[in-house]
């Protein structure tokens, strides 16, 4: 018999079996994306918004992820 444990996505709310998604803990791909999505949204103001290049903006990601491993 198979252990089947289901957890709620933190993007969209549904049950999903933890144990066979490969976006823990997201349900798939595209909500895991848009949690990205928001805490990149958060990371800046509207107004410097318009101002970041891509460049920038993969900057903003690593300082994000090197904080991530520090801590
Ligand atoms: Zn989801």
């Amino acid at each position: 018999m198979n252990k089947i444990l289901k957890i709620k996505c933190p993007t969209c709310d549904e049950k999903f079996d933890y144990s066979r998604s490969e976006f823990r803990p997201f349900c798939c791909e595209r909500c895991k994306l848009i949690d990205l999505g928001q805490w990149l949204d958060g990371a800046y103001t509207l107004e410097s918004k318009e101002n970041l290049s891509e460049e920038d903006l993969e900057i903003v990601i690593e300082e994000k992820l090197e904080q991530e491993e520090n801590e």
